[in-house]
């Protein structure tokens, strides 16, 4: 069997959005999966709508989700000598044609058919004119495009689509289309079947929205004597109102450089946009990226849309909940020598990083994370969420104060006598912390409850989070009672 060569093929006209991702995450798969090469190839045909901006967000977003590509970024734009040899030579072959209809007369045809309710498709005018017709009109300056030239003959052009099984089209659905325009350049159509020849893809995995050219590139790829490769198109994502995600009706949520601003791990986004439209038998949710190069396959492409469960709107909701814990589950159990890193880029971009972080407190750091890690959702939340640790300044939650600090007396009382219980200990861990409170709690005649809240609040701010003696040992002895006596204070 040949060696497989996959393709992502952006056009670079905006952001790198969760669907194109999605593409180029399965052509990234397949190619791993079989040994193959992926292939990066920018479209950059339309010179108005591609812009600089734009290759580099989507060749900084394939590289920051791991999916690194073999060969290029190739520029479609490099190439249009070869896309216009590929017509001189259909036109050599007999497989296209000048055509020298005008705008006009071909504006009034359309007209005529709607005045009429019949579907309106090129006529074939120019189809047989002859050598010498051609000749002469060349030669007398007018103006011309190319089209191909489909074969006029009964049945269909047909394909096995790897997703969604037999597709076939009927030539007399398929007009002579147009291959190269009246300036010499050739459509986008054109190019990038060209394209998949010239760099030798084997499998296309596209978006569905490619369906519809398909049966065309197959007659511009077997009119120049090339097996057309095999396809597969992917479902688009929807929203939960089942319109197309685009980022004019949903913002930034749909880009990718969104999830990495807002401290995804990038394997974590992977694997949520994995399973927005694939499944395997198992319905296994969780892979690492060797376990899914080994389970990924063509089959387990839904052939339905799938659902970007997402509101614009919604400011509780700020992307699909999914993705939101998928992530969470990645942080809290990625190799912590993975997740330390991450971390602190995080504290570094807030301010918060010390480089002690690295010498004596390199152990407090380990610790911290490791305890912090199964409440959190992003990595940003390490610097907000997380902030007490790192930081004295941090906000207090209203709701917090009321209930744990305010709501019952006793606590502006009880929380510089706790702050002297801790003060007097030798070793403050755990343990000792325990053992502490237990005996404060039994002296005052107090529910542990009470006093638990309390120091929570008056420690983080916060009204939940890792368990309590944990939590203070990581705050230390001098923070600790320090944050206590300044919440006694305040109330
Ligand atoms: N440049 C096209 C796009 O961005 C890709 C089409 C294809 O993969 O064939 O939609």
């Amino acid at each position: 069997m040949s060696e497989v060569r996959v393709r992502f093929a952006p056009s670079p006209t905006g952001y790198l959005h969760i669907g194109g991702a999605r593409t180029a995450l399965y052509n990234w798969l397949y190619a791993r999966k079989h040994n193959g090469t992926f292939v990066l190839r920018i479209e950059d045909t339309d010179e108005e709508r591609s812009t600089r901006e734009s290759i580099d967000e989507i060749l900084d977003g394939l590289a920051w989700m791991g999916l690194q590509w073999d060969e290029g970024p190739y520029f479609q734009s490099e190439r249009l000598e070869t896309h216009q040899q590929a017509v001189q030579q259909l036109l050599a072959n007999g497989s296209a044609y000048r055509c020298f209809c005008t705008k006009e007369e071909l504006e009034a045809k359309r007209a005529h058919a709607q005045e009429h309710k019949l579907d309106y498709k090129y006529d074939g005018t120019c189809r047989n004119l002859t050598q010498q017709q051609v000749q002469d009109r060349v030669a007398a300056g007018q103006a011309f495009v190319v089209r191909f030239k489909t074969p006029r003959q009964d049945g269909c052009i047909a394909f096995e689509d790897r997703v969604y099984g037999r597709v076939e089209k009927h030539y007399d659905d398929i007009e002579d289309f147009v291959i190269l325009r009246s300036d010499g350049k050739p459509l986008y159509l054109l190019s990038s079947a060209i394209d998949d020849m010239t760099d030798r893809i084997t499998h296309v995995i596209r978006g569905q929205d490619g369906l519809g050219n398909t049966p065309r590139q197959i007659l511009i790829l077997s009119a120049l004597g090339h097996t057309p490769p095999v396809y597969a198109h992917i479902s688009l994502t929807l929203d939960t109102k089942k319109a197309k995600i685009s980022k004019r009706k949903h913002g930034e949520v749909v880009t990718v450089a969104y999830y990495k601003e807002r401290g995804f791990l990038p394997w974590a986004l992977c694997n949520f946009l994995l399973l927005l439209g694939w499944s395997n038998s198992e319905d296994r949710e969780f892979f690492t990226r060797e376990e899914l190069i080994e389970a990924f396959d063509l089959e387990g492409i839904a052939r339905h849309n799938s659902v970007f469960n997402y509101t614009a709107g919604d400011p509780n909701n700020f992307t699909d909940p999914k993705a939101v814990s998928m992530n969470a589950r990645y942080i809290s159990m990625l190799d912590m020598d993975e997740l330390l890193p991450c971390v602190k880029a995080e504290l570094q971009k807030s301010g918060l990083w010390q480089d002690a972080f690295e010498s004596e407190k390199k152990q407090w750091l380990r610790d911290t994370v490791e305890l912090m890690r199964t409440r959190l959702h992003t990595i940003n939340d390490f610097s907000t969420r997380g902030r007490p640790y790192f930081a004295d300044d941090f906000e207090f939650e209203e709701q917090a104060v009321e209930k744990n600090l305010k709501k019952d007396e006793r606590v502006k009382t009880l929380l510089p006598r706790v702050a002297d219980a801790l003060a007097a200990l030798a070793v403050f861990d755990h343990g000792t912390i325990e053992q502490a409170l237990r005996d404060f709690c039994d002296q005052e005649a107090i529910k542990p409850g009470l006093i638990i809240n309390a120091i929570r609040t008056a420690c983080t701010g916060q009204s939940a989070g890792p368990g309590l003696f944990e939590l203070v040992a990581a705050i230390g002895k001098e923070r600790t009672v320090a944050r206590l006596r300044a919440a006694a204070a305040m109330l």
